[in-house]
Formats: C-alpha cells, structure tokens, sequence
C-alpha cells in the first residue's frame, strides 16, 4: 500500500503526524484499499477542516475493513493533530451561507420534533450556533461544544449562547442531563468515533434521543461518481453506511429508531463555487453566468441520497 500518504508517512512520520489504525469498529487490522490517496499529506492544514473547506476532491487513502466493512480513511492524521486542526479553524466564509444553513437546520428541527422530547438539548461541534440558534427558537434549553475556539466565542459573543470550546466529556455537565443530543455532520471527523458516542451515551438521559448527520457511502451516489464523489476529503476520517454507523450505536448504548435521508438546503452559488475543484475554467464562466442573472442567490434542496440523518434512542 505505497501511496503518496503512506510515503509522505514513512518519511515524516512525526512532521506530518499520520498513523496507521486498526478498525474502529471491529479492532481488525485486516482492509483493503478502495481509493488511493490522490494528494500529499503536506496539504493537511486548519484551511481544509474549514466547513466551507475548499479541499474537495482531495483525500488519503482510503479503506474497507474486511471483517465488518467499515470504510475509513488510513493512514490518518494523529488525534493530537486532528485537536490542534479543528482548534485553529476559523471560517468566516461560513457566515455568508449562513442563511441557507439556517433553512436546512429549521426543516431538520421539524423532522427531529417528531422523534425527540422537547427540554435540554446539547449540540457537539455547534460552529457558529446556527442550529442552536434554530433550536432555541423551538423551545429547547440549549448548550453545545465546538472545538474551534474562533466559532464557540462567536457564538457565545454574537448569540448568547452557551458554546464550549471543548469536548463533550471535558464541558463539565452533568451525566445524563440532556433529552435530546445532535451531531451534524461530525462524526466522519473524529479519530475515534467510537470513544466519542460512548461519551455522547454518558449524557444522554435514559430514553432521550441522539440524533446525528452523516454521508452514506453505501448509498447509489458513491458508487455511480467512484473517486469523483466531494464527500471523499481530507478532513473526512470515517465513511460510515446505515449498517455501519448502527452497529457501532448500538455499541454505544443506543438503539436506532429511525434512519431518513438529509435535505440540504444551499444556495445555488455555494454549488458554483464547489465546480472550482472540478473545472477552475467551468467555475469562472459559471460564476459570471449565476452573478449576471442573480440566479446565485436562488436557494434549492438537495437530496443526492448521499446524507443520511439517523435517529436514535439511549437504552
Ligand atoms: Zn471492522
């Protein structure tokens, strides 16, 4: 498995700070490669962690444990380095698509009513606050945690709210003190995903419900675009399936209780300037063709079938 991460590995090991892992899941060591790196670990900067990272397209090598499945990028970054990366992020583009982050997260709020007992609410990697701030206006008592120190101080300075900039297990709440937890679009990022819901699970209340975002890299989309598919990025530790992920929820001291795709609701330019990492020609004529027509500004849902929100309940 001589990739160009694997190398880069090999070579500076301690500068760049990659590791070869076992399977979260399982512990097997035992995997084959899906998807060669396509780019040296050198590009490993805070920039792509960004939520607007512009890193799309490129990734380490990632592969498929063959005892249980799981796909998982490997070698990957060091948890100490993934801590210092997310620390440092600061994505102000991110408050531009604020709006359109704002309509996703209000018809999430309404899909999650349905599941969730409304009461305390805890939100872990809540960025800006832009879905506590939807959470709050439904009712919710809400707190979060958000690694980045930039976005939990501009949460709690420009929207009141009680934002940590820590983890879940090291914000000092208390155990099981929450009815509802949400995770959206975090759990691909961790190191080790399992440690971390087993530390959701402490918080939970008995019957409360953890909801949580992710890409389905089981789903049709994935397997039509193979290497082309944006999901596959850097930043992206963990490819979970609807299979994967409830295994090791249920490992966690969860049962799934439901399992729905997720709507995205963007701006038709975040899409033009996504064609960057494809075309830079095709983006520049896109972009002039969108701010023309004011077409950019035109919000659409999107539904490719590779998101998937999974609902489920402490046991
Ligand atoms: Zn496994």
């Amino acid at each position: 498995m001589k990739t160009a991460v694997a190398q880069a590995s090999n070579s500076s090991q301690s500068e760049v700070g990659l590791e070869f892992v076992p399977c979260n899941l399982c512990g097997s060591a035992d995997s084959t490669v899906v998807l060669r790196a396509n780019t040296q670990a050198a590009d490993l900067r805070a920039a792509v962690f960004a939520c607007t990272s512009p890193g799309v397209g490129q990734h380490g090598t990632i592969v498929r444990c063959n005892s249980c499945g799981l796909v998982y990028t490997n070698p990957r970054p060091n948890a100490a380095m993934l801590d210092r990366l997310y620390a440092a992020v600061e994505d102000p583009s991110y408050l531009e698509e604020e709006d359109a982050r704002l309509a996703t997260f209000r018809y999430e709020m309404q899909r999650l009513a349905k599941h969730a007992p409304r009461g305390r609410l805890l939100d872990i990697g809540a960025h800006v606050g832009t879905f506590l701030r939807v959470a709050r206006a439904a009712g919710y008592e809400v707190s979060g945690v958000e690694p980045s120190a930039w976005a939990a101080r501009y949460a709690r300075e420009t929207h009141d709210l009680d934002v940590r900039p820590t983890t879940v297990a090291l914000a000092g709440f208390p155990e099981e003190s929450f009815d509802l937890v949400t995770m959206w679009d975090v759990v691909e990022h961790f190191a080790d995903p399992q440690s971390e819901l087993r530390d959701v699970a402490r918080f939970v209340k008995p019957g409360g419900v953890f909801a949580l975002t992710t890409m389905n890299v089981g789903s049709f989309t994935p397997r039509l675009m193979r290497g082309h598919w944006p999901w596959y990025m850097l930043m992206h530790q963990y490819y979970f399936t609807p299979e994967s992920l409830t295994r090791m929820l249920e490992k966690a001291g969860f049962e799934v209780i439901a399992i729905e795709p997720h709507v995205r609701i963007i701006y038709i330019r975040y899409l033009v300037s996504k064609l960057h990492a494809y075309s830079p020609v095709l983006h520049r004529l896109a972009r002039l063709a969108t701010e023309r027509t004011g077409l950019g500004n035109l919000r659409i849902p999107v539904n490719l079938g590779d998101l998937m929100t999974i609902y489920a309940r402490k046991v």
